[in-house]
């Protein structure tokens, strides 16, 4: 056995790794074919995806060993995908800061959108989704599993309501973190 140094993931020791991506796509199920226990994503052909798409129709009926037992057959592995190991962790990548003068009166839009907005992720891609969202009284803070999505309901809500974006990257472009502020219309008096 080789002498190991228990430590924890940094970015500095991924770099020299030359590991490509968040450190938690770098562990992958054993077998190769592995369902996360939470999501119920599953790991088949080196990428994890939803049951429920099409093209992956995982386990089909017929080749299921139905109680054959002893046969090293495509049993899948049940192996926390990434994106649930992170919310297990709370380790975000991606962090967005909406803020919406009168927020009460945009809130259901907003909620609305981000509610689109993950699913339609989370069906291209079950490993970027958002982990949490706190709000605030003049708006919400929500965090991803990446950079990508913050990235991604940034961009979003520019085309769909405009209003002024920010984008910051740190850790060596790793954690993203998002503003986005919604427009004022200057002319309207506000109501409290
Ligand atoms: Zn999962």
């Amino acid at each position: 056995m080789t002498m190991r140094k228990t430590k924890r993931y940094t970015l500095q020791s991924l770099k020299k790794k030359e590991v490509v991506g968040d450190p938690y796509a770098s562990t992958y199920p054993r077998t190769g074919f592995a369902i996360c226990p939470e999501c119920q994503s599953v790991y088949h052909r080196k990428r994890w995806t939803l049951p429920r798409t099409e093209e992956d129709t995982i386990i089909p009926k017929s080749s299921r060993p139905a109680k054959k037992i002893g046969k090293p057959l495509m049993f899948p592995e049940l192996f926390l995908c990434p994106a649930c190991q992170k919310i297990r962790d709370g380790y975000a990548e991606g962090f967005v800061s909406i803020v919406w003068e009168n927020w009460l009166a945009h809130k259901a839009d907003i909620m609305g959108f981000i509610h689109n907005e993950e699913k339609r992720a989370s069906h291209v891609n079950p490993l970027e989704r958002i982990m949490t969202v706190r709000t605030r009284t003049d708006g919400i803070d929500l965090e991803t599993t990446t950079e990508r999505m913050a990235q991604r309901i940034g961009r979003d809500l520019m085309r769909a309501f405009k209003g002024k974006v920010q984008y910051k990257w740190s850790h060596k472009d790793k954690l993203a973190r998002i503003q986005w502020k919604g427009p004022t219309k200057k002319l309207a008096p506000r109501k409290k």
